[in-house]
């Protein structure tokens, strides 16, 4: 548990005896009223987390903060070259070529002038 007179990660203010909690996604202390009957400063919040069954704390800094997201898996199977993203596509190859050469289709060219794409990028042919 967070010490009492430890500055709250949010308005840098110490914690008292009674509102004082640490927050579970930055592990920083912050002001939490623990009692009802008196008057106290909430800097953040605490909630039951249904999945285990326990009491969850967080700060409102990190309240605040967006969610983070997680990086869709990325695999090498979904790097094309020209000829599988023409038939990913639904086009010749020479169609794929001009679309990306017009910066229509998000592509890497290598050094070597071949092109290079993303499954995700590229669009689905009928
Ligand atoms: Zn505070
Ligand atoms: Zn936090």
């Amino acid at each position: 548990m967070a010490d009492v007179g430890e500055p709250c990660v949010v308005c840098t203010e110490p914690l008292t005896e009674t509102s004082g909690a640490d927050c579970m996604r930055c592990g920083r202390p912050y002001h939490l009223n623990r009692r009802n009957d008196i008057p106290g400063k909430d800097c953040g919040t605490a909630w039951i987390n249904d999945d285990i069954m326990s009491l969850e704390f967080a700060c409102e800094v990190c309240l605040l903060l967006p969610e983070e997201e997680e990086e869709p898996e990325f695999s090498l199977d979904d790097v094309l070259d020209l000829d599988e993203g023409a038939a990913y596509a639904g086009w010749s190859a020479e169609q794929l070529q001009r679309a990306a050469d017009a910066g229509q289709v998000a592509h890497r060219k290598t050094g070597g002038g071949i092109y290079l794409f993303r499954r995700g990028d590229l669009p689905r042919g009928v």
